[in-house]
């Protein structure tokens, strides 16, 4: 066993644990960083599968994602542009695959002009609300008391546009069903993002990527740590604090220090054991905090046949196995790699699937019934399971039940003595993104600095 002394102790090395490191180290303070996995980035994490590169966690970065941008902008980390070439399937309720233009779905003008009442409602909501305090809205109670399905039916009678705009925040986003969390929640995710209509606009909101992958960020703020700071394989269950510090333990490095900065996702908060136990708001609220569920399709072929068929392998289908798929081709690949994804209630139908052949039929057939034929026979087939990693147990990540919001988020980011908690979920600006988790990371790092140079 290592026994460390340090000014800070950071628990997990995600995007937000690394940049809260980063930033102690920068300004001269003394660090580690204990890691349960093997590997830095958390929930980015990056694989090659038969020469095609495959992002199995998170990879998007939007224009509005300042924090980020500014931090790969220090790393000297380049971005390249996701392929939006070409037409874009949306697949009907009935189950009709239409190829369509342009912004809005191939619906009837009726639904059309209904999902844009729904978004205008929505953009003014995300308009009144400040994403770092979306309890303080002026309707904050009411809207987290209602489920973003039925806030949805409350404004609109119109089946198909209802379901077509919980598309972009309940399957696309929180990966809950809408009955499953408030409107409240709902208008965070789209003020978080700057808008509803950044939300909705795919061309913004998965705008580009990382040459180096999303992960690579991760490996590359590791990098330049000083020596001796990061503990991979270092699962903390058991902190010791009190005002005058913390005793993090890790599986071979125990770390004293005056502070510790808990980098982990909010559900695996209870996964460590507290001496003394948290107070008592702390404890209840971390159980109102829940991991969303989504499986990443990833399946590569020789060739991007859609884009030959003139297609941009943009796919849309509200209420179906596989509600979204993109053409994810890694820079410079001369295969074409299609992501899918297969949300919540989707999800726990694939996974309830007897084997893992059984699980490629399926879901290579829900996608061929967007893209044809050719999507059956792809040479890399992957499922991201994160849902079976102990160390994030769910995709994209957390969010309040009903009501929680309202009633725990005020208290979320208040350390409790000497423990400041850190994630991208628990973030206003870049909420549930890499970007709210460089945001968190430096905002922990800020808080800390003043507290032990103030
Ligand atoms: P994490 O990345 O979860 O890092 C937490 C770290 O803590 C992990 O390394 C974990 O192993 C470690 N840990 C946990 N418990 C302990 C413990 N007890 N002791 C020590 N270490 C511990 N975001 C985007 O911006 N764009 C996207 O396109 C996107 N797509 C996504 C797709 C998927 C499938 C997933 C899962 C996520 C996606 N995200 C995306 C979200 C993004 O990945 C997360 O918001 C971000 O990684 C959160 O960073 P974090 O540091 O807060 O937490």
């Amino acid at each position: 066993m290592k026994n460390l002394e340090r000014d800070v102790v950071v628990i997990g090395a995600g995007p937000s644990g690394l940049t809260a490191a980063y930033e102690l180290s920068k300004a001269g303070k003394t660090v580690a960083v204990l890691e349960a996995r093997d590997r830095v980035g958390g929930r980015t994490w990056t694989e090659q599968m038969d020469g095609a590169t495959i992002e199995i966690g998170g990879q998007w970065i939007s224009p509005d994602q300042t924090g980020l941008y500014s931090l790969i902008e220090e790393l000297g980390i380049e971005t390249f542009e996701r392929y939006k070439q070409g037409k874009s399937v949306y697949r009907t309720e009935a189950g009709e695959a239409i190829v369509y233009e342009g912004d809005d779905f191939p619906v009837a003008e009726s639904t059309v002009a209904e999902m844009n009442k729904l978004i205008e409602l929505m953009n003014q909501l995300a308009a009144e609300m400040n994403p770092d305090k979306p309890w303080e809205h002026p309707r904050a109670a009411e809207l987290d008391t209602i489920s973003f399905h039925h806030f949805l039916r409350n404004n609109s009678d119109d089946e198909t546009a209802c379901n077509n705009i919980g598309l972009f925040i309940a399957g696309g986003m929180l990966t809950k069903p809408a009955h499953a969390f408030s409107a409240l929640q709902a208008v965070l995710m789209a003020s978080s993002a700057g808008s509803f209509d950044n939300l909705v606009d795919e061309d913004f909101i998965l705008d580009r990527r990382m040459k180096t992958s999303m992960q690579g960020v991760s490996i590359e703020v590791a990098k330049r740590l000083p020596e001796e700071t990061l503990f991979l394989n270092n699962p903390v269950l058991k902190l010791e604090w009190s005002d005058e510090g913390v005793v993090a333990h890790g599986a071979d490095v125990t770390v004293k220090a005056k502070k510790v900065v808990l980098a982990v996702p909010p559900n695996l908060y209870s996964r460590i054991s507290y001496f003394p136990p948290l107070p008592r708001w702390q404890q209840v609220t971390h159980q109102h905090q829940s991991m969303g569920l989504v499986i990443k399709v990833h399946a590569v072929y020789e060739t991007p046949f859609w884009r030959e068929e003139g297609l941009s392998g943009t796919c849309f289908g509200p209420n179906h196995l596989v509600q979204e798929i993109y053409d994810n081709t890694f820079d410079g690949e001369e295969t074409g790699t299609l992501v899918g994804f297969i949300s919540d209630v989707e999800a726990d139908k694939v996974w309830s699937l007897e084997s893992d052949e059984e699980r490629k039929e399926v879901v290579l057939k829900a996608m061929a019934e967007f893209l044809g034929e050719k999507t059956l026979d792809p040479k890399v087939f992957y499922l991201s399971d994160f849902g079976s990693e102990e160390w994030t147990r769910g995709a994209y990540a957390t969010s309040y039940d009903l009501g929680g919001l309202h009633r725990f988020g005020p208290t979320q980011n208040d350390n409790v003595g000497p423990i400041y908690f850190s994630s991208s979920d628990l973030a206003g600006e870049g909420f549930q993104h890499v970007d709210g988790a460089v945001r968190m990371g430096r905002r922990s790092a800020a808080r800390i600095l003043a507290e032990l140079d103030g």
